[in-house]
């Protein structure tokens, strides 16, 4: 997010019920969350059932600001619970002053502990809450089993690599193994234009790789700077944020499986 993409930088859905609108995750600001919708209306005009949150990061959710003036429920992981209203939001500091205008942090009204199910237009929405640390400590997947069809928020990147900054690797591929396990045509992430079952690969596999590679490497005894140097995973370097975010990652997973060997 810098001043560039005002924020322009993850997934915002909507999913056509059938009179209605699904909206999942709101985006990064107010304006953005109404230039969303205004674009989606000129497709169909459809009045908005609910916005679901699937997680705590700005750039997903600060658009809740627009649809609670439409007047419209929002739901989100339980997580939202332990969140606080800051002086200034993450978002804020990188993005200009004008794209943030009306934005406010507007945290959802119902929130979501295990499950929950919805009926939209008849269509069946479940709300499945995964019950361990994966990308955060609270994320939310959204699934239509009518239409084969899941919104998994950030547990899935594909056009650059995953942050792991919040979340724990095994958590996450239990929760990446569960989605996988279920039979699904379209699986959308948070991040990237991939939609059908196959854009959970490249987070499946990073994250699959970076957890072997630096467990062996702690059982072998080596430390942190070294296997930092170490854990090079070329396959990956063509992929946006390699040279800015893979050695963090390396050095996040040693801390957080040597942790996890003791
Ligand atoms: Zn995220």
């Amino acid at each position: 997010m810098d001043e560039r993409n005002n924020g322009n930088i993850s997934n915002s859905c909507f999913v056509n019920m059938g009179t209605h609108y699904l909206v999942i995750d709101s985006g990064p600001t107010y304006q953005y969350a109404k230039q969303s919708y205004d674009a989606m209306k000129k497709i169909k005009n459809l009045p908005i059932k609910y916005v679901i949150n699937t997680h705590v990061h700005d750039d997903h959710w600060l658009g809740n600001s627009f649809y609670v003036e439409l007047g419209v429920t929002i739901i989100g992981s339980k997580v939202f619970q332990d969140e606080v209203v800051l002086d200034e939001t993450r978002m804020q500091k990188r993005i200009t002053s004008e794209a943030y205008e009306k934005t406010t942090q507007e945290f959802p009204s119902v929130y979501v502990d295990k499950n929950m199910f919805l009926t939209i237009d008849s269509k069946r929405v479940d709300l499945i809450g995964v019950n361990n640390k994966a990308h955060t400590k609270g994320d939310l997947l959204v699934y239509i089993p009518q239409e084969k069809m899941m919104f998994v928020g950030d547990l899935v990147f594909n056009d650059r690599l995953p942050s792991i900054r919040d979340g724990d690797l095994q958590g996450w591929l239990v929760a990446l193994d569960k989605i996988r396990s279920i039979d699904l045509d379209y699986i959308i992430g948070g991040h990237g234009k991939v939609v059908d079952k196959s854009s959970i690969n490249m987070t499946y596999d990073y994250i699959k790789t970076l957890k072997q590679r630096v467990k062996l490497l702690i059982d072998e005894g080596e430390d942190i700077a070294d296997v930092v140097n170490m854990v090079k995973m070329e396959k990956y370097k063509n992929i946006n944020f390699y040279d800015s975010m893979h050695r963090q990652n390396v050095e996040i997973a040693y801390r957080m499986l040597e942790w996890e060997s003791e």
